[in-house]
């Protein structure tokens, strides 16, 4: 593993990274430490304003960062400004919201006193994030971290160094403290070291179910809080009463954005009976539309994958699926450009044996199903050790609703695409991990939910069969 920024549309070297040195670590454990003491008793509206700053500053530098992005892993540029737009977006809720969320909460209790839970801050935490959205991922940790007053230890993907740095920079240059958030070009090992360090409290990791078990271990074993975000095979279940229209729109839109490379990307359409062979023949069309080319060009509509290695992976996959009976109905052919491209591809006829049907295929392929009742679609949807979100697509939203509280994910979005938004909460079951990005439970993950009871007096008589004995009688 080298820290590297390939081109995945020229596929030029564009620079390489040294990795950083323990005493790196070290440094970064000690000056985050030093940070999270002196935080403690700074008031919030001043992270508050310095928040808003590095939303404004992202704002300001759209057009910079989105293009560092898109020469890092290959998205489309419009794509990359609408990341750092959202990076903005999240800053600026939780520098608004955060105060609400961290207020002291009274609690009624027959306990003699007053009693609270204060909302405090833990330590450092130690981050691990990946390489599809190189600055959105960050900032769904940084924002509510940032807050709470837990200084950050980044250990940036590899193939992305350029998008890591550029954010840590822009938040030191928008007003944060030194600290605040450190990118290191951090080796697997090291980051272990790190979450063994006292200094460290909490563990956020956004990746595959490989990285999430690996760093959760360490965490466990270190009894490190933490959060997973690992991956999905998301259903977008279409039942016979759906509007079409609605479902073409969206249903090609919702697999090849970021060119397949998303967790809640949909990556198997759960298609009724009724409508599967206009489904296909639509999802066909519009697959067909799409135009690869240099990603910073506007007429571009189909980018690169984000590396070679991930493209001979997903290949591979699908080299695998069709031996084991999936049939192409479109796609499977090499596009004629230099770059990591992928051409979009639909397969139908998977079945149960069939690795397709379990694995995660991190790009433009979309799986098909025909199913012939509702039953049947949830329960396809269901047959998954995966869990994370989904769509439902149905003439009646409250209909489809209910069938949505039916899918074991965490999250269900009804006859819409799926979005990501700071006030809703964005995480997953099964082995799509546990925890919550963003939204007040995001806010709350590396918080210490602090109890305290304030008496003037104990009260010797308030004591119910010594179970809630407060000392001698
Ligand atoms: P990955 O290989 O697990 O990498 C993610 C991050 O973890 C990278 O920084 C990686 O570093 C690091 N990492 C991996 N193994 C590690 C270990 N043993 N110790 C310490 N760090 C380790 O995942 P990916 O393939 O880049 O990302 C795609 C996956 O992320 C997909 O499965 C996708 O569904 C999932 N994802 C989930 C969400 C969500 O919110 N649920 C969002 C986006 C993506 P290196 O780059 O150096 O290997």
């Amino acid at each position: 593993m080298t820290y590297r920024t390939v081109n995945p549309y020229t596929n030029e070297l564009i620079k390489e990274y040294p990795f950083a040195t323990d005493r790196d670590l070290e440094r970064a454990l000690s000056d985050s430490y030093s940070l999270y003491k002196k935080m403690k008793t700074q008031n919030l509206s001043e992270r508050a304003s310095i928040l808003h700053n590095i939303a404004k500053y992202f704002r300001d530098h759209e057009d910079e960062l989105g293009k560092i992005c898109t020469v890092d892993m290959g998205k489309l540029f419009i794509e990359s400004k609408g990341e750092v737009e959202l990076c903005a977006i999240i800053a600026d809720y939780f520098a608004d919201h955060a105060g609400e969320f961290l207020k002291p909460e009274k609690i009624d209790t027959i306990a003699t006193g007053e009693a609270e839970i204060q909302k405090h801050a833990t330590g450092v935490i130690m981050m691990v994030e990946p390489w599809n959205f190189p600055y959105y991922q960050i900032m769904r940790v940084f924002a509510p971290n940032f807050m709470v007053g837990n200084p950050m230890i980044l250990k940036d993907p590899s193939n992305t160094p350029a998008s890591a740095q550029a954010f840590a920079d822009a938040i030191l240059a928008a007003g944060a403290p030194k600290g605040a958030l450190t990118n290191l070009f951090l080796q697997y090992d090291q980051v272990t070291k790190a979450i063994e360090d006292f200094r460290v409290q909490g563990v956020a990791l956004t990746g595959s179910e490989r990285g999430g078990r690996s760093v959760a271990e360490a965490a466990g074993k270190n009894l490190k809080k933490s959060t997973m975000e690992l991956g999905g095979v998301d259903p977008f279940i279409i039942l016979e009463d759906a509007n079409v229209e609605d479902v073409n729109n969206i249903a090609w839109r919702a697999r090849l954005y970021n060119c397949g490379q998303v967790c809640t990307s949909s990556k198997r359409f759960i298609v009724s009976d009724k409508l599967y062979d206009q489904f296909v023949k639509k999802l066909i069309e519009n697959f067909n539309k799409v135009k690869p080319g240099d990603p910073m060009d506007p007429a571009t509509t189909l980018a690169p994958m984000n590396t070679e290695k991930a493209k001979n992976k997903l290949q591979s996959q699908l080299d695998d699926a069709i031996a084991h009976g999936a049939k192409v109905v479109y796609g499977n052919k090499r596009i004629d450009l230099p770059g990591q491209f992928f051409m979009p591809t639909i397969l139908t006829n998977i079945d149960k044996n069939n690795p397709a049907y379990h694995e995660e295929m991190f790009g433009p392929i979309a799986q098909v199903y025909k199913v012939n009742s509702e039953q049947e679609a949830i329960d396809l949807a269901n047959d998954s050790d995966l869990g994370l979100g989904g769509i439902v697509f149905g003439g009646d939203a409250d209909h489809a609703a209910e069938v949505a509280s039916q899918i074991e994910t965490g999250m269900v979005f009804v006859n819409n695409f799926m979005s990501s938004l700071p006030e809703l909460p964005f995480g997953g079951v099964k082995n799509s991990g546990y925890g919550r990005e963003m939204s007040k439970i995001g806010q709350m993950a590396f918080v210490n939910e602090q109890l305290i009871v304030k008496a003037n007096h104990p009260n010797l008589d308030n004591i119910a069969g010594g179970l809630v004995s407060i000392g001698p009688k």
